[in-house]
């Protein structure tokens, strides 16, 4: 079978094409012929070793296909079940071997493409608009690059949970679509201070809770638009790692809660995984939740799909077809 395997941490070169057997079950686990796998930031951070994992290694945390083997203890999913994951490596691949128990079924009317789409990212929307800072109707929450993967999700989640959304993103296209996903407010934050345009669009009160997954140019100004003991989630750096930061700040602000989660934390147990995804399914299937696939590459061009998203060029969901 072909996959993407990294043996030297690196740029997108470092992502090879090679033949490898296709994988054998262990008893925990089941073989998946991969429909889709999911292109995601988290897998730059694991190419370019900021994320350690043991090399050589098969890139790709998301995945969706049918399951076509199972090893001797599995009970929870069957030879022919289509199945979907997040966070477990070795997806950039035609094949998959991965614990059962961390495989969730996809319902039908669901597409493998969409099924891969919605794990990751979609799951990740959820727990930050219905745990980390559970919206609440009035309030509001600014999301930054709204028009990503995750944030055009997120923006559909906070509108329907009846939050005002203002959404950064960096292009006048990237703006049309975080405004058609439930946005109330864009500010194109390569081009006006987001900080400045912030406090006018609240009238000087500031946001309840700021999403901010782009770290390192973003983070600091995004306290500054916080009311008194508003929320910054910080849950990623796709512009780069915030730097170290005294907590003293945080009460000179306002006394803000700052967080730095996971989805591995908030779907930790199969219940909470099966609870967590079959939420995003079932928004998806009462046409609640429409997930942008905003380009599909061949396996084989994995360089280029990193190329794109490190490169801002992407919009929504990126997926990889063996
Ligand atoms: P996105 O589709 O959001 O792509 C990243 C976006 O970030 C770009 O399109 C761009 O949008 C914006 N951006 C701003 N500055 C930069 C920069 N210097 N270089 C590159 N991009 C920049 O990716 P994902 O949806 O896959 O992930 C978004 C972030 O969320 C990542 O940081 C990821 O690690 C994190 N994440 C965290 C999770 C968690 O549980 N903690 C789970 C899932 C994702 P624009 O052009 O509009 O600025």
């Amino acid at each position: 079978m072909k996959a993407i395997q990294v043996k030297q941490v690196g740029g997108p070169e470092a992502m090879e094409v090679v033949e490898l057997p296709v994988p054998q079950p262990k008893p925990n686990e089941a073989v998946v012929k991969l429909a889709a796998s999911g292109v995601n930031f988290i897998d730059v951070y694991h190419r370019e070793g900021r994320y350690k994992a043991p090399l050589p290694f098969v890139l790709g945390q998301e995945g969706a296909g049918v399951v076509t083997a199972v090893g001797a203890d599995v009970k929870s999913v069957k030879v022919g079940d289509r199945v979907a994951w997040s966070g477990l490596l070795s997806s950039y691949a035609e094949y998959a071997a991965q614990p059962a128990d961390r495989l969730v079924p996809v319902p039908q009317g669901i597409s493998d493409q969409q099924a891969a789409s919605a794990m990751l990212q979609g799951m990740t929307a959820h727990y930050l608009s219905h745990d980390t800072h559970p919206l609440k109707r009035g309030e509001t929450a600014l999301v930054h690059a709204a028009a990503g993967g995750v944030g055009l999700i997120l923006v559909q989640m906070a509108h329907n949970l009846g939050a005002r959304v203002i959404a950064t993103v960096s292009t006048e296209e990237k703006a049309k679509l975080a405004r058609e996903a439930g946005a109330d407010d864009v500010i194109l934050y390569t081009q006006a201070d987001f900080e400045a345009e912030a406090k006018k669009l609240t009238g000087g009160k500031g946001v309840d809770v700021v999403y901010d997954s782009v770290g390192k140019t973003t983070f600091e100004k995004g306290l500054n638009i916080l009311r008194p003991r508003g929320m910054m989630v910080l849950f990623g750096g796709s512009s780069g790692a915030v730097p170290p930061f005294d907590p003293i700040v945080l009460t000179q602000k306002g006394s803000l809660f700052l967080t730095r989660p996971s989805l591995g934390n908030y779907i930790a147990t199969r219940e909470e995984l099966l609870a967590r995804s079959g939420a995003v399914f079932g928004m998806m299937a009462a046409g609640k939740l429409k997930l942008r696939i905003g380009h599909t590459y061949p396996l084989a061009e994995a360089q280029q799909a990193h190329r794109d998203l490190e490169g801002r060029k992407t919009t929504g969901k990126l997926l990889l077809i063996p």
